[in-house]
């Protein structure tokens, strides 16, 4: 796994967006999140910073495993129910809202094809990384060697507790004790998984941000509630 960083942008006042085109996609995609945008209208306040004419999807989420297929023309006027998308367009910007769960972006670049999920404890033993794999080789044939994915900001193995009714349902070396509590690496869980699917560990790549830890850059649904605001994750095929 390689780490990377994200570049901050400032669009207008107090709109701020982590970009990550330019360290992921291999100059093809358009991808990043918005930060702690207090005063952002959601999620319109990311169209600046999209081509004119896009069409963005934000799907109605609910911690499942279900991955929708985007057609052109057929879907992008529904509100898809899902934790995750792909699609082989370019008009069409793909978004998950996120605080603490982690933005998992893939990429095929011979399609080319993306995908985008929002990744938490549930989704990720019901089997969204193994579904968004199989539905990009399903749809697209991509094949999954060729596949390159970003870990987004999350909640970090420093911050995110957990019981141990949940820890038992991940591998032993995903979780550890801090000081009596255990603690879930939803980073770890998701390369292993990744790399489970066949993707090469060369082709994946991770931001190190921990939503908890850096508040004043992240909205944190495990330190502010459920009231929190989100961000939103972004990705879409340049044109
Ligand atoms: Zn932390």
């Amino acid at each position: 796994m390689k780490l990377l960083k994200g570049e901050i942008r400032h669009i207008g006042e107090g709109e701020r967006y982590m970009d990550y085109s330019k360290i992921f996609g291999g100059g093809k995609v358009i991808c990043g999140m918005s930060l702690r945008n207090e005063d952002a209208v959601f999620p319109g306040g990311l169209v600046p910073f999209l081509p004119k004419g896009t069409k963005m999807i934000t799907p109605l989420q609910t911690h499942s495993p279900t991955v929708s297929l985007i057609r052109e023309g057929i879907d992008i006027e529904v509100t898809p129910l899902s934790d995750a998308m792909v699609i082989d367009r370019p008009n069409v910007c793909l978004t998950v809202s996120v605080a603490d769960c982690l933005p998992l972006y893939l990429y095929h670049p011979d399609v080319p094809a993306i995908g985008l999920a929002h990744l938490g404890w549930r989704g990720l033993v019901a089997g969204i990384v193994e579904n968004c794999v199989k539905c990009l080789s399903l749809n697209f044939n991509c094949s999954a060697d060729r596949v390159e994915a970003l870990l987004g900001p999350s909640i970090g193995r420093c911050c995110y507790q957990i019981t141990p009714e949940v820890a038992v349902l991940f591998p032993e070396d995903s979780s550890e004790l801090r000081e009596g509590r255990l603690h879930l690496d939803l980073r770890a869980i998701t390369t292993s998984k990744l790399t489970t699917c066949g993707l090469f560990e060369n082709n994946i790549f991770s931001v190190q941000n921990c939503t908890s830890c850096e508040g004043e850059m992240f909205f944190s649904y495990r330190v502010e509630g459920k009231e929190v605001g989100r961000m939103l994750a972004f990705i879409q095929i340049r044109g």
